[in-house]
Order: C-alpha cells, then sequence, then structure tokens
C-alpha cells in the first residue's frame, strides 16, 4: 500500500506511525495511508513566509503568472495519470474526474493571463484616485500590497485538485505563499498533482508547502498576516473560527461552506419550451454529476403548484436513465459516494427528510450494488428524488443538506416574492438557479434572493444553448455566498487577490504616489 508524503521546508516528510487509511470507494479496497506526524508546523510555517514570501514579493505578476502558467501545464502533462488516480480514490467517473482535474488546470491558467495583464508591476491599484487638498498636489490613492504572511487552505474531500489550485492562484498572484492541506480522504489525488508540482513546476523555495493528512497544531501558529481559507461542511468546527490566536491578532479567515441551493422554475415557463428543457436538463445533470457530491449541486427544487407532478415525472425519468456503479464499466455514468462516513451520511440525511414530510420519488435511500462492482461492496446509492408538498412544513429540506445525489422537489404558488422567500430559508447559498423569460416577475425576485446568494445563475431561452449549469464555479465570476454558506469570496476575476493583499490608503504628492506606484 503505497503512503502519501507531504511536502513541508522545501522537502518531502514521511510519517512513521498515526497513519489513516484510504479506499477504493468501489472495493473498499484500502489503496494508501497518510499521517502527519513528525512535521513541526510552527517551522513549517515560518519556512513558508520568511523564504516563500520573500521569493513570490520579489516576483512581478508577469512572472507570477509565468508560474502559475508551469503550474497548469504541468497539471495538464500529468492530466492521465491524474484522472486515473481521481477515480481510485473517489470513485468518480472520468468525465466528473475531468471536472476537477481540468478545473485545476484552468483556473491555474485563467490567472496566469490576468497576470499578463497586469504585467511588470508588484503593487495593485485600487481604482481611481482622488484629490484630497486644495489642489491636486495633495492626493489620495488606494493601493494593494501582498500580506506577509503564509495562506493555509484547507479543502473539502469533494475538489482534491481544483479546490487547492484556485486558491493557490489567487495566493500566489497576490505573492503569498502557501501550505495547502486536503481533506483525508481524497488526499492520493492532491498528493500526486503536488509532486508534478514540485517536480517540474519550478515553483520558488517555500512558495508551496502540502500537509497530507491532520494539521496537528498548525493553526495556533497563525498570526496577524497569515490567512486561513477553509473549504468545509456546516458541521465542521466552528470553534475553528474563534480560536484566540486568530481573534487576537485579526488574522484572515474565510470561510466556504455548506449549501442548500435552490433551482426556482418561474410560472411562465411553459412545458417543452427550451427554458423548460434547460431546467430539466440542468437540474438532472445537478443531482447526478459528482454523485451529488458538490457544495453548488441543487438541493431544493421550487416548482409551480400546477406544473410540479409533470416537472416531477420528468425528472423522475431522466434520473431513471443513470448508471450507478465502478467508473471502470463503461456503462456506468454515476459512481459511488467517496467514503463510507458520506455513505452513512447520506443514509442518515434522507431518512431525516423523510421523516420531516418528503417523499422518495426515485431511490430508496439506502446502498445499493452497483453495476461493475462486487455484490456488498462500495458505497453507491441511486438518483434521490423527494417530494415535500408543502415547502413550510419541511423544515429540514431548507436547513441540512445531504451531499450526494439527492433533491427534494417543493411546489409554491408561482409569486417572485414567495420564491424568493423560499430561496432564502436556506440561510444563505453559494448559488441559486432561477430559470424564467419574464424579466418583470425577474425584478421582483431579484434584490430578495441576490441577498441571500452569492450568483445568481438566471436560465432563460437567450442563453440556454450556451449555457453550463450552474454549478460551475468559472474563475471570472465570485465564488461563495452569505449566512450558512460561509460568508467568504472566492475567485472573480481579481477580486479573488483581496484576501491575500492589504489595501493601504495613500495621502501624500500626486507626482510621489504616481512614481511609488509605477
Ligand atoms: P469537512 O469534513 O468539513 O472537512 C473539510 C476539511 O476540513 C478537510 O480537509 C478536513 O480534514 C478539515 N478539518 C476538519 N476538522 C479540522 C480541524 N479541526 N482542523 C483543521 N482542519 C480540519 O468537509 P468534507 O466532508 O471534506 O467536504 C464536504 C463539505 O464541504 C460539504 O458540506 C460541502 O458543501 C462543503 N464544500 C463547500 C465548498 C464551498 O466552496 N463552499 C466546496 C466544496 C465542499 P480531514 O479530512 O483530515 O478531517
Amino acid at each position: 500500500m503505497e503512503t502519501l508524503e507531504s511536502f513541508v521546508n522545501g522537502a518531502w516528510h514521511r510519517a512513521s506511525s498515526g497513519h489513516a487509511t484510504l479506499q477504493d470507494p468501489c472495493t473498499e479496497e484500502a489503496i494508501a495511508q497518510v499521517s502527519s506526524q513528525g512535521i513541526d508546523f510552527a517551522k513549517a510555517l515560518d519556512h513558508a513566509r520568511t523564504v516563500g514570501g520573500a521569493n513570490l514579493r520579489a516576483m512581478t505578476f508577469a512572472q507570477r503568472g509565468e508560474l502559475l502558467m508551469r503550474m497548469s501545464k504541468a497539471i495538464t502533462d500529468a492530466r492521465e495519470d491524474l484522472l486515473d488516480v481521481s477515480i481510485r480514490n473517489t470513485g468518480v467517473t472520468r468525465k466528473d474526474a475531468k471536472f476537477d482535474i481540468d478545473g485545476a488546470s484552468g483556473v491555474l491558467a485563467y490567472y496566469a493571463y490576468q497576470a499578463k495583464e497586469l504585467g511588470d508591476r508588484k503593487l495593485l491599484i485600487d481604482g481611481e484616485g482622488t484629490q484630497l487638498g486644495r489642489s491636486a498636489r495633495f492626493w489620495g490613492q488606494h493601493a494593494w500590497v501582498p500580506l506577509r504572511g503564509v495562506a493555509v487552505l484547507i479543502n473539502a474531500f469533494n475538489f482534491p485538485a481544483w479546490g487547492f489550485a484556485e486558491k493557490t492562484a489567487c495566493a500566489f498572484l497576490a505573492g503569498v505563499p502557501v501550505l495547502t492541506k486536503p481533506a483525508t480522504s481524497s488526499a492520493l489525488v492532491t498528493e500526486r498533482c503536488v509532486r508534478r508540482l514540485v517536480e517540474s513546476a519550478g515553483i520558488p523555495e517555500g512558495a508551496f508547502s502540502f500537509v497530507a493528512g491532520s494539521l496537528g497544531d498548525g493553526l495556533d501558529h497563525l498570526g496577524a498576516q497569515d490567512v486561513l481559507a477553509f473549504t468545509r461542511s456546516a458541521s465542521t468546527g466552528l470553534s475553528l473560527r474563534r480560536r484566540e490566536n486568530l481573534l487576537a491578532t485579526s488574522a484572515r479567515v474565510k470561510i466556504e461552506a455548506d449549501s442548500l441551493n435552490a433551482a426556482v422554475l418561474a410560472p411562465d415557463v411553459e412545458e417543452g419550451s427550451e427554458t423548460w428543457n434547460l431546467f430539466l436538463r440542468d437540474v438532472a445533470r445537478e443531482i447526478t454529476q459528482k454523485t451529488g457530491q458538490k457544495c453548488t449541486a441543487v438541493r431544493r427544487i421550487f416548482v409551480p403548484e400546477a406544473q410540479a407532478s409533470l416537472v416531477r415525472d420528468e425528472l423522475a425519468a431522466r434520473l431513471s436513465e443513470t448508471v450507478t456503479g465502478n467508473p471502470l464499466d463503461d456503462s456506468v455514468t454515476m459512481g459511488p459516494l467517496a467514503t463510507a462516513a458520506q455513505l452513512e451520511d447520506f443514509v442518515a440525511g434522507i431518512a431525516k427528510l423523510t421523516s420531516s414530510g418528503a417523499e422518495l420519488v426515485s431511490g430508496n435511500g439506502t446502498r445499493i450494488d452497483g453495476v461493475g462492482a462486487a455484490a456488498g461492496k462500495g458505497y453507491f446509492v441511486g438518483p434521490t428524488l423527494l417530494f415535500a408538498g408543502d415547502p413550510d412544513r419541511a423544515e429540514i429540506v431548507h436547513t441540512h443538506e445531504v451531499f450526494g445525489p439527492a433533491a427534494t422537489i417543493l411546489p409554491y404558488d408561482g409569486g417572485a416574492t414567495r420564491a424568493a422567500e423560499l430561496v432564502a430559508r436556506g440561510g444563505g447559498s453559494l448559488v441559486s438557479s432561477i430559470y424564467s423569460d419574464d424579466e418583470a416577475w425577474l425584478a421582483e425576485l431579484l434584490p430578495h434572493a441576490a441577498a441571500w446568494n452569492g450568483r445568481l445563475y438566471l436560465g432563460s431561452a437567450k442563453m440556454a444553448e450556451q449555457a453550463m449549469g450552474s454549478g460551475l464555479a468559472l474563475p471570472q465570476s465570485k465564488h461563495g455566498g452569505p449566512g450558512r454558506a460561509g460568508g467568504g469570496e472566492e475567485m472573480g476575476m481579481l477580486r479573488g487577490l483581496g484576501l491575500y493583499m492589504q489595501r493601504v490608503a495613500l495621502q501624500g504628492s500626486r507626482a510621489m504616489i504616481d512614481r511609488l506606484l509605477s
């Protein structure tokens, strides 16, 4: 069995004890072991801050962009191997593995292009300057400078490549070194990516560290110039945010958490229309893609009462085409859940939804045998559609994320205000998708729904042909939502750099400020 290593202080670290075992979720066979025992986290973080930080800050934006492009290429060059490893480690289909691996190389390349435009400067100018005195000689200008600390990036299991890549792209471009920790269960994929990056991307000494396994006392050593960017479930440690050293030093803490994303069908959308078909296609894909293990997946489907039974039947028919099993079998279109714990949570979650009044339409809410897998082995479940006739009574549907291929249809009266209220019942979401060609209806819904979402995907006949679905977090648009979703923001073009930089207001002679910032 393979033993994963961490990369700290510019060298590979192999622990000799304390290992956790990673399993192939299709066969339940042990495939790797992981432990971070023996790492001196205070020393590793300091090495990143001092050596890595100095190296990155010495580079211009254009040079940091060249680094990101080399990292993107290293992942692209290893694509076939990384796709195989993803399938074995996380049970995803090849198509779903591409979502993560190509997403990683894509986001690195995107920020490499952004860097080119920023050119040979090392500081970022923020907006227009403004006259402060009687004349323009006394001038004010905002600018961004890189923090002098290290960014600790903790990621969830479901995007072991894209998760660290999208955060690292912004941190590196800002000029800040990173120490990244993937979820233990999918650390094999991340470790393989990191090996390629270390071998062939020419990352400056100290700029990149990787911990396979627990972070030990690492978070206790973060301070005023450091960043903690944490992607996690709702249940993982609110207490992490409240750590004394983080509060006392005002270290930057950004959380990306879970989300009860909504899809809303508006009453103007007629059966068989382009918008109707887009809605069904998007929602069915959101339920099954990556076996529903996406933070952006649709969990609540709001449909006007008059169309609810038709939507239920059409979605159930689409989901019945899903073939669940081992992705190594060519007929399989949806893999297993990633771990035994995910399976346990899924089964318990569906039981919660059904006990609060939701009925099962598709799926049985428990483990099934998978196509191409041994009977009784693997963490397989079928696509699961539920129906709750009264969205006010089915409270748990608005508060409990079932992290798997499951979503609930909830009929509503068709009013835009009511739809917005129901969307907001999720307590703050990453994304909601609204399907309508009626701009007056959308204008009524928009301000209320937008306040509760990080992103709104407006599905209509005009964009249906080019639409990529609501689940895709593109670097051009910001990712992260309010409230329950964590209150964080990532990417969104250069906005994503803000977390890793200090905005400073400069006041002085205009000519001097212009020269200093040029
Ligand atoms: P999780 O159990 O909350 O774990 C997330 C990460 O936190 C893992 O790397 C985990 O490491 C680490 N962790 C847990 N306790 C920690 C501690 N005390 N100190 C330091 N690190 C700690 O979540 P998951 O099951 O991996 O992922 C699924 C969840 O993430 C879902 O709820 C999903 O909605 C959410 N998610 C959100 C986004 C987003 O962008 N908003 C994106 C993806 C996923 P170990 O594995 O070693 O415990």
